[in-house]
């Protein structure tokens, strides 16, 4: 527990959240700002900024908790689709530093996907830049 931490001041009950799942690994409870309708937020009990620093055990029942919370909001809102992942850092729209995966669940036909969501960094990659990039990443 952080004190500091607002997510952890959740799932201490100290800060009132619409609770919507938990067990032992991860908590989920309703966005306070709904993207979408049944917007929810999974989060490890276990305080960590984000992935990297929270350990594999807990990180596997995080993903368990995600396909808990899946499966409840498909049965209760019936959506068509879901969006599912999390904003890593500052740059990419991170606001509250204890990692938290946001589960929006999608129901209008045609939607768009992660790629579309502004991000313009890409910058037109051929086959040889590719490569590069695979080699990079392969040999870190
Ligand atoms: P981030 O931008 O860090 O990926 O997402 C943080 C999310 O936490 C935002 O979508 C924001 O609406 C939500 N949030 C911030 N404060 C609270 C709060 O006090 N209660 C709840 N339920 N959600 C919050
Ligand atoms: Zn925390």
């Amino acid at each position: 527990m952080n004190d500091d931490c607002l997510f952890c001041r959740i799932i201490a009950g100290q800060v009132p959240a619409e609770r919507v799942y938990e067990d032992g690994d991860a908590l989920a409870f309703l966005d306070i700002m709904q993207a979408a309708r049944g917007h929810t937020l999974v989060v490890p009990r276990v305080h960590a900024a984000s992935l990297p620093e929270l350990p594999d055990a807990a990180a596997t029942g995080l993903f368990r908790a995600v396909k808990a919370v899946m499966g409840k909001i498909d049965r209760a809102l019936l959506p068509l689709a879901f969006n599912v992942g999390w904003n890593h850092g500052l740059a990419a729209g991170q606001h509250v530093f204890h990692l938290h995966v946001h589960v929006l669940p999608r129901f209008t036909p045609g939607g768009m996907g992660v790629q579309a969501l502004g991000i313009s960094e890409g910058g037109g990659v051929d086959r040889e830049q590719l490569a590069r990039l695979g080699t990079a990443i392969r040999g870190a």
